[in-house]
């Protein structure tokens, strides 16, 4: 009954209920499931965010763990590349139908494991299975375009998958954010050595199964579970790995920039952090309809799966004569809505709750004004139950507070008045982060004007967290290089040569 010879998720799923102590997670590496060989390997205690117990153990794979999955990618990486659109679609699309015939049991895992509300682990769970239908599809459709120069040549761009990728992602959508980059990978004919955060690893682990399930050719996905300094640093050195796909946090994209600097060749995509800027303006407070409508959004885009998302809105700006009625309704708003343990989830990890913590206690001694929440009690090592933090309201916080510029990622926002358009601009720029913006207006001019200034990848008006898998992912300044989702996640994926035939 151990965890690595269970081959179907039903058996995981009752096992991983069933036992008395924690079960230790196993790599999925070369289309088995096992655990470490290296004799340095040490173990990883993952606990539940929603009750401070202890969930699982993974074992921190060790460079020559890491080396032995990347030498399969590389090996798998031979016929796969090879493989024609059709057959790489087929994978893809049998993956996406095995994840939706499972898809409540990777919701509630996720849920489990990551502190989200179950409603929320749905969602991403939908997500995910739409990344592997999505790309499936898109390879189908996938066109080059040929030119005649002149009369003398015929010029088209040829592509070829880029090779073996390391693919690392975050805690906070741990299945979606990583099938988010293994299903663009293995669609244009790469293979992979993914590795999911240590914090959160139910999910890769839940995946490798179903991936031996789909039938997909041995190598061609690997996932080795460990931290980022032993696992995700072995992964990203490696030799053998032609590109890096990364999502996480800024400091580890500028480490990963560094680690992989005199190694020109290797694709980097990084999609990091965020410190997003909600413009309100008056006019969106002016008639009911557009009036509820600026408050809900304002408040899911704080406080959507507690904050934890990359794209939340945690810097809300108000024009100055609406400003005193859209905190007082946003505070009530959120205090409905967002009602923690049913709509609010736990927060990820206890080490993230003592980060958030740390930054309410300087509010507190900021003399910020508290309108919703307060400090979180700290919590004694044997009586924790749980990572909760409510969801807090900040007014009154200095433009160069730490709480203004540091990405919390918590259930945290700031509410701060402007005078005028120009002045709402240059506050939402005021970062070093570039991910994305939300404008809350019904001026139609004002939605493009300001729109276009807006230093962030993605711009939302009058909506969040929408998006087409089509559409370019990614973010300006500190917040990351390059774009994924559809012809981006091709430019990530594949090299391309320019090649010039004779017109005759
Ligand atoms: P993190 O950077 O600490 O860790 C992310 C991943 O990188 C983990 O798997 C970790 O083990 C690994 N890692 C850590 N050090 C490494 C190293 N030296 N080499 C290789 N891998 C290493 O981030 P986190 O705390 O897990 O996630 C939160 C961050 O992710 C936030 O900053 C958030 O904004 C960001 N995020 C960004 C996006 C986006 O699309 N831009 C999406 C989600 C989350």
């Amino acid at each position: 009954d151990a965890i690595w010879s269970c081959d179907t998720l039903e058996k995981a799923n009752s096992l991983i209920h069933s036992r008395p102590t924690p079960i230790c997670l196993p790599n999925y590496v070369a289309g088995e499931l096992r655990l470490p060989s290296s004799a340095a390997t040490t173990f990883i205690d993952s606990f539940e965010p929603k009750t401070g117990a202890l969930l699982c153990r993974l074992p921190c794979a060790q460079q020559d763990d890491v080396e032995e999955a990347v030498r399969h990618a590389r090996t798998a990486f031979q016929t796969w590349s090879k493989t024609t659109r059709a057959e790489r679609s087929g994978h893809l699309r049998r993956v996406s139908e095995l994840l939706q015939d499972h898809r409540e049991l990777f919701a509630v895992w996720e849920s489990i494991d990551q502190g989200k509300t179950l409603e929320r682990a749905r969602i991403e769970v939908d997500r995910a299975i739409s990344n592997f239908s999505y790309f499936s599809t898109y390879i189908l459709h996938e066109q080059t375009a040929a030119r005649m120069i002149d009369g003398v040549a015929l010029t088209y761009e040829h592509r070829s998958p880029a090779g073996v990728f390391a693919l690392i992602s975050p805690w906070n959508m741990p299945l979606y954010l990583l099938t988010w980059k293994i299903a663009p990978c293995l669609a244009f004919g790469c293979t992979a050595v993914a590795k999911p955060s240590e914090v959160t690893s139910m999910s890769a682990y839940l995946l490798g199964v179903l991936l031996l399930k789909a039938g997909l050719p041995a190598g061609v996905v690997n996932i080795v579970l460990g931290d980022g300094p032993t696992t995700g640093a072995a992964l990203v050195a490696s030799p053998l790995i032609d590109g890096v796909s990364f999502t996480g946090g800024t400091p580890t994209g500028i480490a990963i920039r560094r680690a992989t600097a005199h190694q020109i060749r290797k694709h980097l995509s990084l999609e990091l952090g965020g410190k997003n800027p909600n413009l309100v303006f008056a006019d969106s407070m002016m008639a009911p309809a557009t009036r509820e409508r600026t408050i809900r959004i304002a408040a899911s885009a704080a406080f959507e799966n507690q904050g934890e998302i990359c794209l939340c809105g945690s810097r809300i700006y108000v024009e100055r004569t609406a400003y005193e009625d859209f905190v007082r309704e946003f505070t009530e708003y959120v205090a409905r809505k967002y009602v923690l343990r049913e709509t609010v989830g736990a927060v990820a990890s206890l080490q993230h709750y003592h980060k958030i913590r740390g930054y309410l206690e300087l509010a507190a001694e900021e003399k910020a004004t508290f309108r919703l929440g307060a400090v979180p009690p700290l919590l004694d090592k044997n009586e924790i139950q749980g990572y909760w933090i409510a969801p807090t309201i900040l007014t009154d916080v200095a433009r160069e507070s730490a709480l203004q510029t540091n990405e919390i990622f918590g259930p945290v926002v700031t509410i701060s008045p402007f005078e005028d358009e120009e002045e709402a601009v240059r506050l939402a720029n005021e970062s070093e982060y570039g991910l994305a913006a939300v404008l809350l207006t019904t001026d139609g001019a004002r939605m493009r004007r300001v729109g276009e200034q807006i230093e962030a990848g993605l711009v939302w008006v009058n909506c969040w967290l929408v998006r087409e898998l089509g559409t370019p992912f990614g973010g300006m300044k500190n917040s990351g290089t390059g774009r994924e989702g559809g012809d981006y996640s091709r430019d990530v994926f594949t090299v391309v040569r320019t090649l010039h035939l004779p017109a005759y």
